[in-house]
């Protein structure tokens, strides 16, 4: 039986309506599980069926699953860096090779399509690729303090990380906490999303499977409020990296604040994509249709506000609006995740008409013969829209889309600035002078000019309420250990 299978029941978990998939802990090295009572039901997202039975992890669980941690820390630690990077490197073909198997859970769990989720498996795997190998190039270095003196760094684990994430991209943003944390020499308890936990589980199970000793990585499924805030409050636990709403982040900041341990937040967004006039408008049009309907915009660095200069405002309203036609609920974007996340696309729907915006395209719920049981909402594209509006300084994570005209280059660094949120920002011109001059002057911890992307090499976060710490990149790495110096008398 395939790992995937083992994990999820025998049953496929593709919202069939076939047998639900019974979801327990991994932990130390094997399925665990719950000590508790408390089970969560999840839902296909494309078609309302059954698709999982959850164990909700207690405290005990957690428990347990830090003990876990801890015991295998030392020894993990201890590895050579080379050693624990061949180990990445082999869960990463591990990942790739399981990767439809994997696709299919995430597809059912997150209605995303299989090719979506079949590109994010591999994404999965970079990261195990890319850590493992780079773990070989984390060096400390030599301070010159003058004579009678050596003075040097040390770049250790923390020891024991907790990762929480959330249901939007379940294994990639599991993958891209987990890779960094390990190859650095820390032990790890994953907490999944309660509505996606099926591929963490996967990842557990295929790294004891190539070797990964017991303990080093485990999961433990459930809430936010319960295994969640038990994982943070856990005073084994010696640094926690959070991917979620920014409501949970500043819930978990309390926490770690009292605790006085590091944390990483990477939050939401309102990420403003600018257009100017000179932009070779085509590729805009596609990047700026992509930016904020990939995964139905379900995606924290979503370019959801667009800002186009004036000139060519309608023309690129009108052409965005067309080539939105091709980006179908059901067969393109995909359902919402999770119900809550329907229900406030909805609301977002009803505020912006309240506020005035006018709906070039979508902005209402679909018909219930196009919707059936699954949660699809339309691709959106709002204009009349004000900065100051609520829909375009609040997170709709949906595939909604705020376009504000602007006439100069200050003016447009002032609106896409004048947001709580600085995640990611684009802009579209021909002019590389313009491009570097306005990269500079943007509040956003990512920036893309002429696309609206960025591999895992380049370091990924938020300025102001969009989080901080860095994930991806070199950056990561650093932030999965403590620098400790050492003085020698000579
Ligand atoms: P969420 O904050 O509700 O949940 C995220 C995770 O945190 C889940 O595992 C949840 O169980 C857990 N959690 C919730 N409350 C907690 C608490 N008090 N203590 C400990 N754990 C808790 O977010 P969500 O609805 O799952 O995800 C959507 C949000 O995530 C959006 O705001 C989106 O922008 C953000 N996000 C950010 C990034 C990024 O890299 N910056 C990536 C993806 C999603």
């Amino acid at each position: 039986m395939s790992p995937a299978r083992q994990t999820a029941g025998d049953g496929p978990a593709t919202g069939s309506g076939a047998t639900t998939a019974r979801i327990d802990h991994w932990i130390g090295g094997r399925s665990t599980p719950t000590g508790g009572d408390r089970r969560l039901t999840t839902h296909s997202p494309a078609d309302g069926s059954e698709i999982a039975d959850i164990a909700l992890g207690t405290r005990d669980d957690v428990d347990r699953a830090v003990a876990a941690a801890s015991a295998a820390a030392p020894a993990w630690r201890r590895r050579k860096p080379v050693e624990r990077g061949r180990l990445l490197l082999r869960l990463a073909a591990a990942v790739q090779e399981h990767a439809d198997e994997l696709a299919v859970l995430e597809s059912g769990e997150t209605g995303k399509s299989i090719p979506q989720a079949t590109a994010e498996m591999a994404g999965s795997a970079a990261y195990f690729e890319f850590y493992g190998g780079l773990v070989n190039a984390l060096q400390g270095e030599t301070i010159d303090v003058g004579p009678g003196f050596h003075t040097y760094t040390l770049n250790e684990p923390f020891g024991v990380v907790g990762v929480i994430t959330p249901w939007n991209g379940p294994l990639n943003q599991a993958s891209r906490g987990v890779a960094p944390a390990l190859a650095a020499g820390n032990t790890v308890v994953l907490k999944p999303s309660e509505f996606t936990s099926a591929t963490s589980l996967v990842l557990a199970r295929l790294a004891t499977g190539v070797g990964f000793p017991d303990g080093v990585l485990n999961v433990v499924t459930g809430d936010g409020q319960g295994a969640g805030v038990a994982l943070v409050e856990h005073p084994d636990v010696r640094k926690v990296a959070f991917t979620g709403s920014a409501r949970a982040g500043r819930e978990i900041g309390r926490i770690a604040a009292d605790r006085i341990i590091p944390l990483t937040l990477e939050l939401g967004g309102k990420s403003a994509n600018i257009v100017f006039a000179d932009a070779d408008l085509e590729r805009a049009v596609q990047g700026s249709l992509t930016a904020f309907t990939a995964n139905a915009g379900q995606i924290c660095s979503s370019g959801t506000r667009l800002l186009v200069q004036r000139p060519v405002h309608d023309e690129f309203v009108a052409r965005l609006v067309e080539a939105s036609r091709a980006v179908r609920a059901r067969e393109t974007l995909g359902p919402m995740t999770t119900r809550a996340q329907y229900d406030k696309v909805l609301e977002y729907f009803a505020i912006a008409g309240a506020e005035g915006a006018r709906a070039e395209t979508g902005g209402a719920a679909l018909p219930e013969a196009e919707r059936g049981d699954g949660w699809f909402v339309p691709a959106t594209i709002y204009t009349g829209v004000d900065n100051s509006m609520r829909i375009a300084r609040e997170e709709v994570f949906g595939p909604v889309l705020a376009v504000i005209p602007f006439d100069g280059e200050d003016e447009a660094v002032g609106i896409a600035n004048d947001s709580d949120y600085g995640l990611a920002a684009g802009l579209w011109t021909r002019d590389v002078s313009r491009a570097l001059r306005v990269a500079e002057q943007l509040e956003a911890g990512q920036v893309y000019v002429n696309t609206w992307s960025a591999g895992i090499e380049a370091p990924f976060g938020g300025y102001k309420q969009s989080g901080y710490g860095r994930e991806k990149g070199v950056q990561a790495l650093h932030h999965y250990t403590q620098t400790k110096s050492v003085t020698v008398a000579l």
